[in-house]
């Protein structure tokens, strides 16, 4: 027999002890209800089925209680009210029907629907993370009261896993918010704090922490909460009450939508038609068709490969087993205040360290002080954060010439010349000052942690930590294991990237580590082909359309060519011959055709270091000395063929990282290329891309091109093995 949903739920209420459940239930004197909810042994609140039906058993409790005359949703956590729902939830379903059958989705509506229809007021006092279930829950409940902490984040970012909300928030958001703002705010993911939440109209008051619950409690007995006013705006009005307006509003959203995801990300587009659709329809059919639409989304390989990354993410919070930072990190030093240094001290200012930062000369300082002041009057231009703020944050930095300075420091980060003997005497210099202990983190390119670590007095505190640039705009950072390197200073480094918002993957101390070991094949190949004569437009639309942000030519511009040539030659000095850096580009870099840095590179640029765009041909203008220089040769491939080489040289690269331990895990590789080189996230990453393809046919391709265009293609050991067993690299 089969049971019903009722069933279901209280089975799954009832196993647990009181101390084990997620939802504790009182009711107070003046007749509140008190739910919190607090799911055990967890640092924060999923809304996941055994929750939910927790939260089912307490509205059949309330609903035949006459005394109680509001009820109280309120976290027990100190910094998340509800993450999130459970994604692991959804992580084993596969097809259409069996998502849209799925228990914890058709639970969630009806409970949510009871919630709703209850005879009381129902108010979610939210504190800390609000997001995607946890938004949908709260748009659920009649109120919403939000503290004013920064803390609390409230939004949508389903659309970040390839799907769309699926417990009514795409129906309830509009009518609360308006279509304009849902549409603003759903297909984008965006995520608001508490006072832009409540502006639009999403929060109905928001209130200092401490008054938190006695105002939920308030509102919940009948007081008016404070809500913003809505000035009148009659464009709004008529895009979106008028027939006209809405088919306005549907082109430009939709238009808008698609110009952004290129066709690569259904959900967005797909939230836009699902809330222009459900606008006009009664509440019952608008919940089925979104529903219906989560289902769709959230059973394709896009949304499968997004969700792969958000638990590689996860994953690469987690420190090395049962280790702890070897230091508490309170004050940073940063050697070198050139394009890095100035990047990583602003950084680590902005996320509250103290900071010493020197450079040789007076006047390489000030500069450096520059660019962060620069960077501080961008945030505050943006409104994220005020003057008062960025000045504070400023003061608490020291700008110096001299090794005393740095005294105090936990952790210093030396990003100095890439040259072994300067490395090795800025660590010598430092520890004649700090006689505690302390980190020495580099932010080395290419040279090996273990040998800058040699003269230093500890050194199982030498740590790699790589920062790509730039970098308060690249989210990942490299943590480099040297030969010695323990796993206290690995955890400092983690935790400290991580405090500067940044993903951090743990790499051996290999040439280039991961994300250069594998770009330089990339840039490499590019720069052959162009060297053969393929057209540069092609080269760079082959890979725009695989999905990568940028071309591969444009992205030589971008580094610059004289570092591209050096890291090509620094990776071939120590990787071999199979890596010989192309001619061509010794050639352009001997013409000081530096990239964007330059003005002229293989595309050209305007005063601003933007590429010049011609407007009739709508293409951006590449450098005619390079054009005569390559083109003559004339070698059109068809645009597989070059992506195939592009993107197969990548994974051949990728797969010998994982071969020698370069880096563990498959899906931290696919991570670290996704947020260091913008691999495209809808892919899922690389080795995840190479398992959608098939293992045996991206090794066959390989074992050809070995033989037609050199020895590079050379399959990587473990694909050959991966392929005569029919193996993938995710199980
Ligand atoms: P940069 O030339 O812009 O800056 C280096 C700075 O170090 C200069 O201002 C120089 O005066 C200063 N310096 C030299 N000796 C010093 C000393 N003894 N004490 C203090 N300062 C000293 O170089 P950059 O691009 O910032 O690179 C710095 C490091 O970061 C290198 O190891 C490089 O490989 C690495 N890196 C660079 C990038 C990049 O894209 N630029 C990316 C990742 C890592």
């Amino acid at each position: 027999m089969t049971k019903n949903a009722t069933q279901v739920l209280e089975e799954k209420a009832n196993v647990k002890s009181s101390d084990q459940k997620s939802v504790k239930f009182e009711v107070l004197d003046n007749g509140i209800a008190k739910v919190t909810l607090d799911l055990p042994n967890n640092k924060v609140n999923l809304l996941g089925p055994v929750m939910l039906a927790e939260i089912h058993d307490v509205i059949n409790k309330v609903l035949v209680m006459p005394a109680i005359k509001g009820m109280v949703i309120i976290s027990g956590k100190d910094d998340n009210f509800i993450a999130g729902a459970d994604v692991k939830e959804i992580v084993a379903l596969q097809s259409e029907p069996e998502m849209h059958a799925f228990e914890a989705a058709q639970l969630g509506k009806q409970i949510f629907d009871k919630m709703e229809k209850l005879p009381f007021r129902v108010v979610a006092a939210i504190h800390g993370t609000c997001l995607g279930g946890g938004t949908e829950f709260a748009l659920a409940c009649h109120y919403r009261v939000a503290s004013k902490s920064a803390k609390t984040k409230i939004g949508l970012p389903e659309v970040n896993l390839g799907f769309i909300p699926g417990w009514g928030a795409c129906v309830r958001l509009p009518k609360l918010v308006g279509l304009m703002k849902a549409l603003e705010l759903i297909p984008a993911g965006k995520i608001l704090d508490s006072k832009r939440a409540w502006k639009c109209g999403m929060i109905d008051e928001v209130v200092n922490d401490e008054e938190l619950f006695a105002r939920a409690q308030a509102i919940a007995l009948g007081a008016n909460p404070k809500k913003a006013s809505q000035p009148f705006d009659i464009q709004k009005l008529l895009l979106e009450t008028n027939p006209i307006g809405r088919k306005m509003l549907a082109n430009v959203s939709l238009g808008m939508v698609k110009k952004q995801t290129k066709g690569n990300y259904p959900a967005p587009v797909e939230a836009v038609k699902l809330i222009l659709k459900t606008a006009d329809e009664p509440a019952e059919k608008s919940f089925e068709r979104e529903s219906r639409t989560f289902a769709k989304l959230a059973s394709t390989r896009v949304s499968k490969n997004l969700v792969g990354i958000f638990f590689a993410q996860n994953e690469s919070k987690k420190m090395p087993e049962g280790a702890k930072p070897a230091v508490q990190i309170k004050t940073v030093g940063v050697l070198g205040a050139g394009v890095m240094g100035a990047g990583i001290a602003q950084a680590a200012a902005k996320a509250g360290y103290k900071v010493v930062l020197r450079d040789i000369k007076q006047e390489f300082v000030d500069k450096g002080m520059k660019t962060i002041n620069g960077l501080f009057d961008g945030l505050v231009e943006k409104r994220k954060m005020t003057r008062e703020e960025a000045d504070g944050i400023i003061a608490n930095i020291t700008a110096t010439t001299d090794y005393k300075d740095f005294a105090d420091c936990d952790l210093v980060i030396e990003a100095v010349l890439e040259r072994i003997s300067v490395k090795k005497e800025v660590l010598s210099e430092l520890q004649k000052v700090i006689t505690k202990d302390f980190i020495f983190g580099s932010n080395t390119s290419s040279l090996p942690v273990t040998e800058i670590a040699e003269g230093a007095r500890k050194p199982e505190h030498v740590v790699g930590i790589h920062f790509f640039n730039p970098v308060h705009k690249m989210p990942l950072v490299e943590i480099v294991r040297g030969k010695l390197t323990d796993d206290g200073a690995v955890a400092a480094a983690m935790s400290f990237a991580m405090k500067l918002g940044k993903t951090t993957v743990i790499t051996a101390d290999a040439p280039g580590f991961v994300v250069n070991r594998i770009l330089t094949p990339y840039i490499r190949e590019a720069a052959i082909l162009m060297e053969q004569g393929v057209p540069m437009e092609e080269i760079e639309k082959a890979m725009t359309t695989f999905g990568m942000p940028m071309g591969p030519l444009a992205l030589i511009d971008e580094v610059g060519m004289d570092i591209s040539a050096e890291v090509c030659r620094v990776i071939h000095g120590k990787i071999g011959e199979r890596l010989k850096p192309p001619t061509i580009l010794n050639t352009l870099e001997g013409m000081k055709l530096l990239g964007k840095k330059g003005g002229k590179g293989i595309y050209l640029y305007d005063e601003n270091g933007k590429r010049v765009f011609d407007k009739e041909t709508k293409k951006y203008v590449f450098n005619p000395d390079v054009v005569a220089k390559v083109e003559a040769k004339k070698n059109p491939l068809m645009r597989s063929v070059i992506q195939d080489r592009m993107v197969l040289i990548m994974l051949n690269e990728a797969v010998r990282c994982l071969e020698e331990g370069v880096i563990k895990e498959p899906s931290q590789l696919d991570l670290a290329l996704i947020m260091g080189t913008g691999f495209p996230p809808f892919h899922g990453g690389i080795l995840r891309w190479a398992d959608t393809v098939g293992i045996k046919v991206v090794y066959e391709k390989l074992d050809w091109l070995s033989k037609v265009a050199g020895p590079n293609y050379e399959p990587a050991k473990l694909l050959k093995e991966k392929a005569a067993k029919a193996e993938n690299f995710y199980k």
